[in-house]
């Protein structure tokens, strides 16, 4: 298919400056993540030094609290750019994700979390299919080791439920974990909205898609940093940054409960006027007060949740704050040699 190989060459980074070419960047969110940082570097690197092409690696350290920022900035030499960029405070993994797109210049980008529960031996395999003509490659759990039935389920249950609702095409049991082409990070990067939810956001420019399976292994060590409350937030985040359909279902429910109000309203006087068959009281009526009570709440609750984003959206506030950006010792020496080739 096409790509052509790109001439070796200088591009422009976000800040205006000029940058050695790069083929390959590697965005590692990161948050406290002290333990498996050592060996993801050595993974990571082991890989990329194999590939024999200008790679770089950015990791953003996500407001971690342990020394993890520490291990990449003084971890050992290697062939790739090593950059580490931390955050003023943790800002979440989508603020995160969004920092590293904006910083790479990489004709490719892969995102990978530090956790090592996304192989970093698999670059090698989604490089292929980017050279194929692919401009996304998603990585799909087709085992999800280490997560309970109850996650795998609701976890399906989500993907069904936002592609019912969106108009988009987001990919089941793709996390974040996967390839992206210049041209959509580019297309990624220009979006103006300030509350991300990146794995609608990968989709969203659409082009030439490709699916690889992958075995998901358990985190290295720690913990999950999601807890329900905040994959609930997630989920609810993704549906209504990418679908205004729930809205459309709570006026469609409304117009239903209220025509058939109106019909029992005129079943109701016929019974009495003609019948003469009094309407028998309290129960019904309180079952009819607390279901319609019921819907009338969900529904404002809903129109909240917009409402909400709206007015996170409306404040303009950046994503994310950064308090260093730190280029790895080793990075300087590279860095020249990457320039006079
Ligand atoms: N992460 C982050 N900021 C956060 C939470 C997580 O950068 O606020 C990073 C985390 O260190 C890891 C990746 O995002 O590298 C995935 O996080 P986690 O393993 O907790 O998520 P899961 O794999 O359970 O979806
Ligand atoms: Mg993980």
């Amino acid at each position: 298919m096409k790509n052509a190989k790109p001439p070796l060459t200088t591009y422009l980074s976000t800040n205006g400056h000029l940058r050695p070419f790069v083929q390959l960047s590697v965005v590692v969110p990161f948050f406290n993540e002290k333990d498996v940082l050592p060996l993801f570097h050595e993974r990571l690197t082991a890989v990329l030094d194999a590939l024999k092409q200008e790679t770089e690696i950015i990791y953003i350290d996500d407001g971690s609290t342990d020394n993890s920022a520490d291990i990449v900035n003084f971890a050992a030499p290697t062939s790739s750019t090593v950059r580490c960029i931390s955050l003023s405070r943790n800002f979440g993994k989508e603020a995160a994700m969004t920092a590293g797109l904006k910083y790479t210049c990489g004709e490719a980008v892969i995102i990978l979390d530090a956790d090592l529960q996304d192989p970093p031996e698999l670059i090698p395999q989604m490089l292929e299919k980017w050279k194929e003509g692919y401009d996304v490659v998603n990585m799909q759990r087709a085992v999800r080791h280490g997560e309970t039935k109850f996650k795998r389920f609701s976890a399906a249950a989500f993907y069904k439920v936002i592609n019912f609702l969106s108009d988009l095409d987001i990919p089941e049991n793709v996390g974040d974990f996967r390839l992206l082409s210049r041209t959509v990070v580019n297309h990624i990067n220009e979006l103006p909205e300030k509350n991300r939810y990146m794995k609608g956001l990968f989709s969203w420019p659409g082009f030439v898609q490709a699916t690889i399976q992958f075995d998901r292994d358990p985190r290295f060590s720690g913990e999950t940093k999601w807890n329900y409350f905040k994959l609930m937030g997630l989920a609810m985040n993704g549906i209504t940054s990418f679908s205004i359909r729930p809205l459309r279902i709570a006026t469609l429910l409304g117009a239903l409960i209220a025509s058939g109000a109106f019909l029992y309203g005129i079943w109701v006087v016929i019974k009495t006027l003609a019948l003469g068959d009094p309407v028998q009281g309290y129960p019904s009526l309180m079952v009819v007060q607390l279901g319609l009570g019921g819907v009338q709440l969900l529904c404002i609750g809903l129109l909240g949740e917009y409402i909400g984003r709206i007015f996170i959206e409306s404040k303009g506030r950046p994503s994310f704050v950064i308090k260093t950006i730190n280029d790895h010792p080793a990075k300087e020496k590279e860095k020249k040699e990457i320039q006079c080739a």
